[in-house]
């Protein structure tokens, strides 16, 4: 920017004064001594020269002084005229250098300047403005700012002089006070709570509106308080190491703090030294971390944690395991991994709802835990199965008894949303080291054993056997070849006649499927049908017999009955009453040539679903009958609960039948029953002709067992129907 011209320095400091008394000393000394005193004129002429010359060089060696001062410097005489200035002074007032001369009053060139609205503070209030800037020149103790209309900011410091004059300083202090202010709105509008505090003392100089915010303080509260309030009792020994930090370093720390209202908050600060008011201070921010504490602690909780129960998950399960193995690895003794599943809770989460669901497995959780000694560990491995890792096992008993409580424990039943809801448990155990010595080997390995125990008699518990891994391969191997089976169509489906008893004139004939299998011959139903149902086929199964049935039936007799068996899997697949009415319009079979064979462990459920699927089903015009009645659980209850046709009494009553009296009360009560109730009683299983004469004894209604015939196929059993029709039973 190009300077206004103003003039330059005025006239040297004394010269005229000086000259003046030259001359009038040089006059007097003429008059009075004429030649002589020439000479003598002469020495003091040249004496002044020099001292004038002496002044004069002082006068410009104090200019040069002044003008390399980096302020602007001003004297006034005691009337307040400009004396002498130095070029920076001009230049800070630049806009009314131009005024400036020697003898001028400052007072006139300040109201010039005010006029010209040089500064900006006068605005509206000139004249007391004036006469305020003054008062303080004349009674100078203070600095003070001035700011100009060009937005500079100038320091003024003012002193009295010995001769009454004033001498006064100028400081251009616009940066710095650009700079202090983009400070204060660094501190005070940052969004981080910050704060300073003495070094010495430690009391608390200065807090932005984040940190009075966050702490709770309302304006200047905590100004002047001991930072201690701030921080946790228990930090208050050590806080010399936070608030002393050495010069210029940088510290960040995690501490607990506390809000006005005593909620301890976790924070990171950073802290550095500074210098407050000329004295050491610190300035400390503090980033609130509590949440995120929280939140990390809650991911680390998840990491390791199934969320609706409480118990460890998968993952910690298979730590514990490792614990366990590293501590017997030290020479520590051996433990167990059990594999806990719940029997039937599927069912009860469909029938009662997810809710339900979920709060019974935590009731289950509690149970678990509740009934396992210190040092046992229990996870809930995903779904409705359970781990628990036992190390430090004494007696080889001992795993035992607390598999066996366990099951009772779970078994026991349970109130849910205030309903009675029954499960039970099967588990596998490995034992360690001997069943894996690895963590994933011995959880696989108590699940293979719980794979078995589901297969064959769930509601027990076994341990791991070698073989069983041939037996689970054996198993996936049988559960593809069964999926190419049904695919193929390959499964076929006899026929066992049901025979009445008096007559001995067949009736029925249940539909059994065969499963002709190209290494193995005829697999058993009571292998694949659990394997079928395990993988999922059981539907694709169960349409097939039904239609292969109904379609055959068709071609029976008009009298005789078909039954088929219905798995309480296929009633949670899809719509039995759908693919029974399809079935039965394919084939054209009168509905009530259908017969229904279900069995009691469908009603485990208590669903709903189940009874108004049944209900249906009979709207229809088939006939539903209940399967292997005795071997269930609470059977009469079962009777009661649906309208049954038929009840067919299980083989284990009828097989020596004769001979055992029990027997024969339990199977005489049964017929009662379905007497009273008009239902047909079937018995099953009857081999000898001594069962049979003991059955018609009691007055049993119809029969079904190899002593009769087996299951045949289509084409065998439609000459034996055709020879059997005329004659009696034996
Ligand atoms: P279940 O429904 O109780 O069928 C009767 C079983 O007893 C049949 O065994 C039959 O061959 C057998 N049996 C008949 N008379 C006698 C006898 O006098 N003595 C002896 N010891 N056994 C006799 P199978 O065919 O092996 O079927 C076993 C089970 O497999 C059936 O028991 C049934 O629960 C199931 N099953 C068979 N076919 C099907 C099917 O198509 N669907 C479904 N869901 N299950 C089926
Ligand atoms: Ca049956
Ligand atoms: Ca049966």
């Amino acid at each position: 920017m190009k300077r206004r011209k103003f003039e330059k320095h005025p006239k040297p400091l004394g010269r005229r004064p000086l000259r003046a008394a030259l001359k009038v000393l040089s006059g007097a000394a003429a008059t009075r001594h004429g030649a002589d005193a020439t000479a003598q004129k002469t020495e003091l002429e040249s004496a002044l020269e020099m001292a004038v010359e002496e002044a004069r060089t002082a006068d410009k060696r104090l200019r040069e002084a002044i003008d390399i001062l980096p302020q602007g410097i001003v004297f006034l005489d005691s009337e307040g005229r400009y004396v002498l200035w130095n070029e920076e002074y001009a230049k800070v007032y630049h806009r009314s250098a131009d005024l400036f001369k020697v003898g001028v009053r400052l007072a006139d060139t300040l109201r010039v300047g005010v006029m010209r609205g040089d500064y900006p503070a006068a605005k509206g209030r000139e004249e007391e403005w004036i006469a305020e800037r003054l008062e303080k020149m004349t009674s100078p103790s203070e600095r003070h700012e001035q700011w100009l209309s060009d937005g500079r900011c100038i320091l003024i410091q003012e002193r009295r002089t010995g001769d009454g004059g004033i001498i006064g300083l100028r400081v251009d202090i616009t940066e710095l006070k650009e700079r202090e202010a983009s400070f204060r709105l660094l501190f005070e509008a940052n969004p981080v709570p910050m704060y300073v505090v003495a070094q010495n003392g430690k009391t608390i100089l200065s807090a932005n509106a984040a940190a009075r915010d966050h702490y709770g303080y309302r304006g200047a509260e905590l100004i002047g308080r001991p930072v201690h309030c701030l921080h946790h009792q228990d930090d208050h020994g050590r806080l010399e190491e936070l608030y002393s930090p050495a010069p210029g370093i940088l510290a960040d720390h995690i501490w607990n703090h506390l809000k006005r209202d005593g909620t301890a908050i976790e924070v990171a600060i950073f802290s550095q030294a500074i210098v407050h008011e000329r004295a050491p201070a610190v300035l400390v921010a503090a980033v609130d971390i509590t949440e995120r504490r929280r939140a990390e602690a809650q991911v680390a909780y998840l990491a390791h944690h199934d969320p609706l129960t409480g118990l460890a998950n998968r993952a910690r399960h298979l730590e514990h395991a490792e614990e366990m193995l590293a501590a017997m690895s030290r020479g520590g003794r051996g433990g167990a991994s059990l594999c806990v599943g719940l029997d039937n809770f599927k069912s009860v989460n469909e029938t009662m709802g997810p809710a339900a669901g979920d709060a019974l497995l935590q009731a289950v959780a509690r149970r678990i835990t509740g009934t396992l000694r210190d040092g046992c560990m229990a996870a809930r491995l995903g779904g409705d199965e359970f781990g628990i890792i036992m190390p430090d096992v004494v007696e080889p008993d001992e795993v035992s008894t607390v598999a066996r409580r366990l099951i009772e424990v779970i078994s026991a039943p349970f109130t849910i949303q205030g309903q009675q809801a029954t499960i039970g448990a099967s588990i596998g155990i490995a034992i360690a080291p001997g069943d894996g010595d690895e963590a994933g080997k011995l959880l696989k390995n108590a699940n293979l054993a719980l794979s078995q125990v589901k297969l064959r008699g769930k509601g027990s518990f076994r341990y791991f056997e070698a073989e069983m891994n041939a037996r689970a391969q054996e198993r996936r191997r049988l559960e593809r070849d069964l999926r190419n089976a049904i695919e193929s169509q390959s499964l076929e489906v006899h026929y066992q006649p049901l025979v009445a008893l008096d007559s001995g004139h067949i009736v029925a004939a249940e539909a059994l499927v065969r499963w002709p299998h190209a290494e193995r011959g005829y697999v058993s139903p009571t292998e694949f049908i659990p394997i079928a149902e395990e993988a999922g086929l059981i539907w694709a199964l169960g349409n097939l017999v039904l239609n292969r049935a109904c379609r055959d039936a068709a071609a029976w007799p008009a009298h005789m009955r078909v039954a088929v068996n219905l798995s309480p899997l296929q009633f949670r697949c899809g719509s039995v009453h759908e693919m029974v009415a399809d079935a039965l319009e394919a084939s054209a079979l009168p509905p009530e040539r259908l017969e229904l064979e279900i069995t009691e462990s469908l009603f485990l459920d208590r669903s709903n679903i189940v009874l108004d699927t049944l209900a249906e089903l009979r709207r229809l015009g088939t006939r539903i009958a209940m399967d292997d009645f005795g071997t269930g659980y609470s059977s009469l209850g079962y009777l009661c609960s649906f309208p049954f046709d038929k009840i067919k009494i299980d083989r284990s009553f009828i097989r020596g039948i004769e001979g055992n009296v029990e027997q024969q009360a339990v199977v005489r009560a049964i017929v009662g029953l379905g007497e009273t109730l008009g239902k047909t009683i079937t018995a099953e299983g009857i081999e000898t002709s001594e069962e049979l004469a003991c059955l018609r004894a009691i007055g049993c209604e119809q029969g079904q067992g190899f002593l009769f015939s087996k299951a045949r196929t289509q084409a065998d059993l439609l000459p034996f129907i055709a020879k059997r029709k005329p004659k009696r039973a034996a």
